[in-house]
């Protein structure tokens, strides 16, 4: 599907420090919006309904499913988190650009659909820092950490799918990183074409 609005899609391992990178992206481009999604986990310390997630029981999330109201969904530690159409497909024909913050089968999947989507990984710098990344972070048990790191190595290797990789060592450069991704694209020409066709109608360009 093509549409006037630009798609990124954003993964990582947890830990990498995707959704503070999002956030900041955010906080700075007001022409980004976020994309809320449906979980079957429970929510987590201040999260609320309707704004981290949308957190909706596992026989919600399953009618769904039959419904095909998501554009993608996955399993991921456990839980079912999906992206539900409604919503993305209008601001993206509208000409609004959209960021994902899903997991890698999440990500493949909207490629599939959105070939023009722009898939961006988030790596740590190393497997220490992501340990001690998720040690800090205080929310889970070292056994729930254990698993975090096992399933990290597996979803580290599919950044080599992503058409961007930055790495998150020091959080002000990747955030950087993450604005140039989003520069960049908004600068191709066709992009260009789109969002400023009075200048290129002016210069008799096609
Ligand atoms: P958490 O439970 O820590 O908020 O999220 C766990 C993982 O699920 C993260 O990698 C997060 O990006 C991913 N996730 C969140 N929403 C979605 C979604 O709509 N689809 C997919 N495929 N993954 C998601």
């Amino acid at each position: 599907m093509e549409t006037p609005g630009n798609l990124f899609v954003v993964a990582a391992p947890s830990g990498a420090g995707k959704s503070s990178l999002v956030k900041a992206l955010l906080e700075l481009d007001s022409h980004l919006q976020v994309s809320v999604s449906h979980t079957t986990r429970a929510p987590r310390g201040q999260e609320q309904h309707g704004r981290e997630y949308w957190f909706v029981s596992p026989e919600e999330f399953q009618a769904m499913v039959d419904r095909s109201e998501f554009f993608e969904w996955a399993e991921v530690h456990g839980n079912r988190y999906g992206t539900s159409r409604v919503g993305i497909e209008q601001r993206l024909m509208a000409g609004d650009d959209v960021v994902l913050e899903i997991d890698y089968q999440g990500a493949l999947q909207i490629k599939q659909l959105f070939a023009h989507a722009v898939l961006i990984f988030i790596l740590p710098p190393s497997w220490q820092e992501l340990e001690q990344r998720l040690r800090r972070r205080g929310e889970d048990h070292a056994d729930v950490i254990a698993q975090r790191m096992v399933n990290a190595r597996h979803e580290v290797a599919q950044a080599r799918h992503f058409d961007y990789v930055i790495i998150n060592g020091l959080f002000e450069t990747a955030l950087f990183d993450l604005k140039t991704v989003v520069h960049s694209q908004r600068l191709k020409y066709v992009t260009q074409r789109r969002a400023k066709s009075t200048v290129f109608t002016a210069l008799d360009l096609a």
